[in-house]
């Protein structure tokens, strides 16, 4: 006969002898060492930088799977007792809820272990990989063979994975960075248990599951990202050719106004593909955040101050913007594209500065390493800038029109200066989109601090989104209040889809708002 066992958080709705009827039935499917429930495990996947309690979003434990199988069984499971698990692949997810689900009591399926990468094929630049394989380990299996592809990853790379990244839409920084749309294929474990393989993958001793995304008939794939209607168990993903030449490039501005021209010339080199890769625009703070601290040049209350801005500036050497990209091809086209992008930058006064000028300039070798898929963790180093480990991303999409930026900086940085906080910002000039990525950094020890911080987060929401400006993406504690601002029908059409495909409503509920 079992102990009664005694939990501090249960699933929601679900009793304390049918959660322990659940975990013994985990246990004997997975082994006791695979499903965690002690205090200590289970802090390791509660662990966030959100403004918000941790109550908010502590799991009732965590479940880590080895196969498709145990997956598969792990959702009979789930439905027997109704226990909600919340997927997580490499779960760093970092400013964006880390590992933890967006409610309380869901159990964390870490599919950590499932880390295998079962083809990379150098002719067609595909691979296929499982939700544990880290970008590092990717990065790792190409060198080793020394095969001549690139990876595109988030900023903090190693510790990432291209699965996990890819289906919460996250983007890189190579021609190849937004990285859904360089997905190909899909296998999905469905909450009965049934498992879909998406595009080609449904036709038996097919192989084109990688190289053909669009299948027949509806397209499925997208479902499947910023979503809970399946746990996806590969991801077939393109990689770019090594290029025979890169030319990392970065341009400085003096001037806070200067954004406007700066994005007005960057659009049509962006949308005619000259400038191939998504070109990030890094305010001064930003590009400072990740070696200064703030307390060295201001201790005052609310935003930091101009002068103290302008002192950073000064002793680091930054411009008000800086501007990155960088062009890939043959030497001959990267040549004849340079004296164009060249040209259009410095007519607009910029300063044009290649790895010649720069040389080891850690801030530029880190961009440079970002834009060609290499290995780095060092946008971490933001954290630092004010210290006590808050971060909350916050992304509004607009047109990549120069007209956009100023008003929208004058918005965040009005609200962020009511609650004392400091504009850390970049725009990211996507193809047709900016992307206008705030981090909202805040002291979490502090819990007036983090109180204003929920509340200055909240405010940037409504204002914003009553401006026309939707998210991107957002972290766990915002989900709900993002779906909102896309309008009731789109949240219909979810509810109705996931009632369909997941009934007892056992996968991630609340991801992206979507409940049953
Ligand atoms: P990374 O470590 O690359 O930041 P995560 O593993 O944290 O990525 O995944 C980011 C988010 O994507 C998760 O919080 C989860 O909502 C979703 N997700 C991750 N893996 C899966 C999966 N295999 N199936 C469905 N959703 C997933």
């Amino acid at each position: 006969m079992k102990m009664k066992r005694e939990f501090s958080i249960l699933p929601e709705g679900v009793t304390s002898a049918n959660f322990g009827q659940a975990i013994n039935e985990f246990e004997t499917l997975l082994g006791k060492e695979s499903v965690i429930i002690n205090a200590e495990g289970v802090a390791s996947y509660a662990k966030i930088m959100l403004p918000v309690d941790d109550e908010a979003h502590q799991p009732s434990g965590a479940l880590v799977p080895r196969s498709v199988e145990d997956v598969q069984a792990i959702m009979g499971i789930c439905n027997k007792y109704r226990v909600p698990v919340w997927p997580i692949s490499t779960g760093k997810n970092l400013g964006y809820g880390s590992a933890a689900p967006a409610t309380p009591g869901q159990m964390v399926l870490d599919l950590r272990k499932m880390n295998r990468i079962l083809d990379v094929d150098a002719d067609l630049c595909t691979a296929l990989v499982e939700p544990g394989v880290t970008f590092q380990q990717l990065h790792d299996y190409i060198s080793e063979r020394n095969l001549p592809l690139w990876l595109s990853c988030p900023a903090p790379s190693a510790i990432a994975g291209p699965l996990g990244n890819t289906v919460d839409r996250g983007i890189g920084y190579t021609p190849y960075g937004e990285h859904f749309l360089f997905s190909c294929g899909m296998e999905v474990v469905m909450a009965d248990g049934q498992v879909l393989k998406t595009g080609m993958g449904g036709i038996p001793n097919s192989n084109t599951w990688q190289v053909f995304k669009w299948g027949y008939g509806p397209y499925l794939d997208g479902i499947f990202t910023q979503s809970n209607m399946g746990i996806v168990t590969k991801l077939g993903l393109w990689l770019m050719p090594a290029p025979p030449a890169f030319k990392p490039f970065m341009v400085r501005f003096p001037d806070d106004g200067d954004i406007v021209k700066i994005v007005e010339t960057i659009r049509p080199l962006r949308i005619a593909q000259v400038i191939p890769n998504a070109v990030v625009i890094a305010h001064a703070l930003w590009e400072a955040g990740s070696t200064v601290v703030r307390k060295d040049y201001y201790t005052g209350e609310g935003s930091i101050s101009d002068t103290a801005i302008a002192q950073i500036r000064r002793e680091h050497n930054l411009g008000a913007w800086s501007v990155y990209a960088g062009l890939y091809g043959t030497p001959e086209q990267v040549e004849l594209n340079w004296k164009m992008v060249s040209q259009a930058f410095k007519s607009i006064g910029g300063e044009v500065l290649t790895e010649t000028e720069l040389g080891d300039n850690p801030v530029f070798q880190y961009r440079a390493s970002l834009m060609r898929g290499d290995m780095t963790l060092r946008e971490f180093g933001l954290y630092n800038w004010r210290g006590g480990g808050g971060s909350s991303w916050f992304a509004p999409v607009s047109q990549a029109r120069g007209s956009e930026t100023l008003k929208q900086m004058k918005l965040a940085q009005d609200i962020l200066g009511e609650f004392g906080f400091d504009y850390v910002a970049e725009f990211v000039v996507g193809w047709r989109d900016m992307h206008h990525i705030i981090d909202l950094l805040f002291d979490r020890t502090n819990v007036a601090e983090r109180e204003r911080a929920n509340a200055c987060f909240n405010k940037l929401l409504d204002e914003f989104s009553k401006q026309g400006y939707g998210s991107y993406r957002t972290n766990t504690a915002y989900m709900k209040k993002v779906a909102e601002t896309f309008g009731p029908v789109k949240q219909d059409v979810e509810r109705k889809i996931k009632r369909a495909l997941d009934p007892n409503g056992i996968i991630a509920p609340g991801k992206s708002g979507i409940y049953i």
